[in-house]
């Protein structure tokens, strides 16, 4: 290992810094680039090693008519397209009269999990007989949840084979996220398990299976509105329904399906300060409940209705972890009127539904790609280095060319510059 990361994580962002730039040569103009994204306020604190803020662009999403609520929808990504197909499919949905969302439930599941098990029964007999007094270890750990109204409410055990026992907590985390709480909880009924029931536990954590945390979104779209000739509404609608269709039956595509509903619930979640490889996890794990990898959502054609129903697992908050941390979430959670987790959750699952719609709709219809073009195009000319003046003219020009290169760029954007 090299001498000069010994202690790196003592080191001030400044002296890191320092470091890099002479071990890895970092050109003054490079140095200068971290120095100034460099976080003066609380970044510092929130990781280790910390060296400077890795800016993602913001935007809002409109037209989004959720239980007959507007809302506007903050969203932090970097790809080009997910705002506008956002906002376009919501309009779309917002015609047709809006979406629908509900939430089923909303708690929290932790595991402790005991290794060397020999006879099950001993370990689901002894739960099930000592469950009240559980339940009470877990709320005297963290006893102001139960004072806002939530907590513990069952324990219960699961046979993992190969001598392993899973024993299942699960608590409403109200407004929180949950997963500090959970832990506390989980390990106090692990000493428990070990001080009365005289068995060592291998582990104590969350679960982020998220599968007690589900919303759903549904949609009804009259086929007529879908193209302004009825027959090609008719034939679209159909198309949208094979696409999906196709989802439920091929692996494959239902991994790119699954991809554009996350494009959209992602860039939510991010800019509510919430843990999107959490999410992540449990949406992709919920798409193989049956035991196939499937599409998230669906779309039905009858009765020249065409309709969309998305369920996903959300176990998010609106208050604690990073969402009090980062200075941007609260005006976000303002910008986007959000009152409550349950609250957030229908519309993230709303913004999945509408982002599938605008994608579905594109693939069957004009393609992909031709409603990509402009934001590619955009993203080739700053690419190449164009400034925010010479942007919409470069990219003008690289949208008349059939399939343009980083070399055609740079030689259109050095003709502007003549
Ligand atoms: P916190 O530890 O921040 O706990 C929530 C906080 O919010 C508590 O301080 C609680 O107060 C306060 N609070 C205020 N109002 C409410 C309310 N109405 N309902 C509930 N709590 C309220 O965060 P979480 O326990 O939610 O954990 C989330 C964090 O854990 C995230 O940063 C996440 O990234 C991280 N994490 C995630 C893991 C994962 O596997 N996904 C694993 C480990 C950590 P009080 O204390 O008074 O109850």
């Amino acid at each position: 290992m090299n001498a000069a990361f010994s202690q790196f994580y003592k080191r001030t962002p400044e002296q890191r810094l320092a470091i890099l730039a002479k071990t890895l040569g970092l050109s003054e103009t490079e140095q200068q680039e971290l120095q100034q994204r460099a976080d003066q306020g609380d970044a510092p604190l929130l990781i280790e090693n910390y060296l400077t803020t890795y800016q993602l662009p913001e935007g809002v999403a409109v037209n989004f008519l959720v239980n007959q609520h507007e809302y506007v929808v903050p969203m932090v990504t970097e790809e080009p397209s997910v705002i506008a197909a956002a906002s376009n499919g919501a309009k779309q949905l917002a015609q047709a009269g809006g979406i629908t969302a509900t939430v089923r439930s909303r708690l929290l599941t932790g595991q402790v999990v005991l290794s060397d098990v020999r006879v099950y029964a001993s370990i689901d007999d002894w739960v099930a007989l000592h469950q009240n007094e559980l339940l009470e270890v877990a709320r005297q750990a963290h006893p102001s949840i139960v004072k806002r109204g939530g907590g513990p409410q069952t324990i219960r055990t699961r046979d993992l084979g190969e001598g392993f026992v899973s024993i299942d907590l699960t608590v409403d985390v109200q407004s929180a996220m949950g997963a500090n709480m959970m832990n506390t909880m989980l390990e106090a009924i692990a000493d428990v398990i070990q001080n009365k029931l005289h068995h060592t536990t291998l582990f104590s954590i969350l679960s982020n299976a998220g599968d007690q945390s589900l919303a759903t979104a549904t949609v009804s779209i009259p086929v007529g509105q879908l193209a302004n000739d009825f027959d090609d509404a008719k034939r679209v609608a159909k198309r949208i329904e094979q696409a999906s269709r196709i989802a439920q039956l091929d692996s494959m595509r239902a991994v790119t399906h699954n991809k554009g509903i996350m494009n959209g619930v992602d860039a939510v979640v991010l800019a509510m300060g919430n843990d999107w490889r959490a999410i992540e996890s449990a949406a992709h794990a919920f798409a193989v409940t049956d035991g196939q990898y499937r599409g998230l959502s669906q779309w039905h054609l009858t009765d020249n209705q065409l309709t969309g129903t998305l369920t996903l697992p959300l176990p998010i908050g609106v208050v604690g972890g990073a969402t009090k941390v980062l200075p941007l979430v609260a005006i976000n959670q303002k910008i986007a009127q959000i009152k409550s987790p349950e609250e957030l959750m229908m519309l993230i699952v709303a913004v999945g539904l509408a982002q599938n719609f605008a994608a579905l709709k594109a693939l069957v219809t004009s393609g992909i790609q031709q409603g990509h073009m402009k934001m590619q195009m955009r993203s080739l000319a700053m690419s190449v280095g164009a400034t925010a003046v010479e942007t919409p003219a470069l990219t003008q020009q690289l949208m008349k060319l059939s399939d343009p290169n980083e070399a055609q760029a740079t030689q259109l954007l050095n003709q502007i510059r003549e």
